[in-house]
């Protein structure tokens, strides 16, 4: 029975929660999956509560989770706390406890939204990239870092570029073994022209592709000419491996490609998981049952994917999802003329309509 901890959170984060779980107990239901869903406060709601924005005991269920669901916290309630205290750092604190090496961002255009990409048409139709990014190391947190005074009066600051062998090999692993379940094609993204950093880590990817995964293409690109690349040829990349920096970067790129941030799901996996969509929560249209609850809902796809290796019941749900937009249905912040209008809960009712409705029999 797979244990999730459902953390919805503040603002919107709570209506696409709740549209999710309505989701994951009918995909429950066609393929005999017990959920066990335990629902806690996070984030601002947490504050109110607890006047902490995690507690130790919601840590705890987190690491005895399969994976935790979480929606989105903060909002201008909790804004002028100090910084410790705000609803985000209950979220840094839980990707830290978990151990959250490795982030997950997917950029897909469906066919249905390829006009809402700043991009044309025939360049993003299509696009359906994985980019995974290395979150716990590099510059960001290298140390010695700081801004120090010299001697002649200027100032200098620093920061400090490192990686070693096992953070390296552990996130060229989580790369390869996704790129195993998709096309089989893994680019890898570094400066190892002009950094010795990055030297090493394309020398240790190289190895890793070698010994462990010699079925995976393996290309390697200079960070300039991948911006470059991405844009210009989006659909030819796969899956994506970058480091912390770089990532960051890459994956807000990739996800401009599809041209909507109520479409976005992502991961941050380790020791344990954490899904949860890129968006916030929302204060300027929370309570008004106008989000999209789509990119909550592939974030329990992916979910259902990468932690609890359920791989059909996931496609149910991406394929739900193309449907509801290829028949029209669209949330306010995807909308244009001629299309069907619908709030997040309606939205999450014609998805859950298309999953009932499917021919295909339960495969589990
Ligand atoms: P946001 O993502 O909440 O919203 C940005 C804009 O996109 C808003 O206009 C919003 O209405 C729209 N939007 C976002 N998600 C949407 C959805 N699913 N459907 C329709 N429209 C959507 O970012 P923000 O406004 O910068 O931040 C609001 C709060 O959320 C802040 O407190 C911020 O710190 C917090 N935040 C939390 C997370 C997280 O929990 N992981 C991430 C980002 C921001």
């Amino acid at each position: 029975m797979p244990k999730v901890l459902v953390l919805p959170g503040d603002g919107i984060g709570v209506e696409v929660t709740n549209v999710s779980i309505d989701i994951l107990n009918i995909i429950g239901e066609r393929h005999n999956i017990d959920f066990e869903f335990d629902t806690e406060l996070f984030g601002g709601a947490s504050i109110d509560e607890h006047g902490v924005p995690i507690t130790d005991e919601v840590i705890a269920k987190a690491k005895a989770s399969d994976a935790v669901l979480m929606g989105a916290v903060g909002g201008p309630k909790w804004e002028n706390l100090p910084h410790e205290n705000k609803p985000e750092s209950g979220l840094l604190a839980l990707r830290k406890e978990l151990d959250a090496f490795a982030n997950l961002r997917p950029a897909v255009v469906y066919p249905a939204l390829a006009d809402a990409s700043t991009l044309k048409r025939e360049v993003v139709e299509g696009v359906d990239i994985m980019v995974v990014r290395e979150l716990t190391g590099g510059i960001y947190f290298g140390q010695p870092r700081g801004i120090e005074k010299l001697e002649d009066g200027q100032e200098r600051g620093f920061n400090t570029l490192a990686y070693t062998t096992s953070e390296i090999e552990r996130i060229a692993r989580v790369a390869f073994d996704i790129a195993k379940k998709r096309k089989k094609r893994l680019t890898s993204i570094d400066k190892a022209n002009v950094l010795e950093v990055k030297q090493f880590w394309r020398t240790t990817v190289t190895r890793i592709q070698e010994t462990e995964y010699p079925d995976i293409e393996l290309e390697h690109l200079y960070v300039d000419n991948a911006v470059m690349q991405l844009i210009r040829r989006p659909k030819t990349f796969d899956v994506i491996l970058a480091g912390n920096m770089f990532g960051d970067i890459i994956s807000d790129e990739a996800a401009q490609l599809t041209g909507s941030l109520g479409m976005l799901p992502s991961a941050s996996i380790g020791e344990g998981a954490i899904y949860e969509p890129v968006h916030g929560s929302a204060p300027d249209i929370a309570g008004q049952n106008m989000a999209n609850p789509i990119a909550m809902v592939l974030t329990s796809a992916m979910m259902l994917k990468y932690s609890l290796n359920l791989d059909q019941a996931a496609r149910e749900i991406e394929e739900a999802v193309e449907r509801v937009l290829e028949k029209g249905f669209r949330t306010a912040d995807i909308y244009h003329e001629g299309m069907t209008k619908l709030g997040c809960k309606e939205m999450g009712e014609e998805m859950a309509r298309e999953i009932k409705n499917h021919k295909e029999a339960p495969l589990l």
